[in-house]
C-alpha cells in the first residue's frame, strides 16, 4: 500500500543527522535484505548503531534496512533489553492477536494489524551463535513487524484500512518500530 504523506506531517520525514533513519518512499524499504553469511566486526558495529537510533527515536524495534543496510539484522526492544537477532527465522507460530502498530520509517501513521500471538525465532546473536526465542504477545508482534521489513513489507501492507489515522508521534502512547 502507498502511503500520502499530510502536508502537516511532511517534517517528520526529512532524513538528517539528528533524524537518521530512513523514510519512505525510500526504495530499500521496498527491497529484500541479504542474509548475512558471517557474523563480522561490522554486524556488531551495526547491531550497536541501530540499538542507538532505535533508543533515540523512543522505538520499540528496528531494522537495518532502516538505516540503510539491506541486511538481514533487526533489534527488538518491546521491554527495557534490546535482543540483536541476525538471519531471524521464524519457526513456529500460534494464534493470533489484533493491535495497533507504528513505524519509524511512516512516522506519525499508526493503524491496527492482525499477527500471530506467539512465534518462535531462530536467529544468529552477534557472537555468531544460534539462538531461540519464544515470544509471545507485544514481543511477538514488534518481531513479527521486524521480520517483516527484511523482506520489504510494511505494516500499513497489513493494517486494517479502516484503523489507519495520523497523530503526534512523540506522544506517550505512541509506539513505533
Ligand atoms: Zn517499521
Amino acid at each position: 500500500m502507498d502511503v500520502i504523506v499530510p502536508p502537516e506531517w511532511e517534517h517528520l520525514f526529512i532524513r538528517d543527522t539528528h533524524r537518521s533513519i530512513v523514510k519512505i518512499p525510500d526504495p530499500i524499504l521496498r527491497s529484500k535484505a541479504k542474509p548475512v553469511s558471517r557474523v563480522t566486526e561490522r554486524h556488531r558495529l551495526l547491531v550497536d548503531n541501530m540499538t542507538n537510533i532505535m533508543k533515540k527515536a523512543s522505538g520499540v524495534g528496528i531494522a537495518a534496512p532502516q538505516v540503510g543496510v539491506a541486511e538481514r539484522v533487526i533489534i527488538v526492544s518491546p521491554g527495557n533489553k534490546a535482543i540483536a537477532l541476525i538471519n531471524p527465522v521464524i519457526t513456529r507460530s500460534e494464534g493470533e492477536q489484533v493491535g495497533e502498530e507504528g513505524c519509524l520509517s511512516i512516522p506519525g501513521l499508526y493503524g491496527d494489524v492482525k499477527r500471530a500471538f506467539l512465534v518462535e525465532v531462530e536467529a544468529v546473536d552477534k557472537k555468531g551463535n544460534t539462538v531461540t526465542y519464544e515470544m509471545e504477545g507485544f514481543a511477538a508482534r514488534v518481531v513479527q513487524h521486524e521480520i517483516d521489513h527484511l523482506d520489504g513489507v510494511m505494516f500499513v501492507d497489513k493494517a486494517d484500512p479502516a484503523t489507519l489515522h495520523w497523530r503526534d508521534p512523540d506522544a506517550a502512547d505512541s509506539d513505533a518500530e
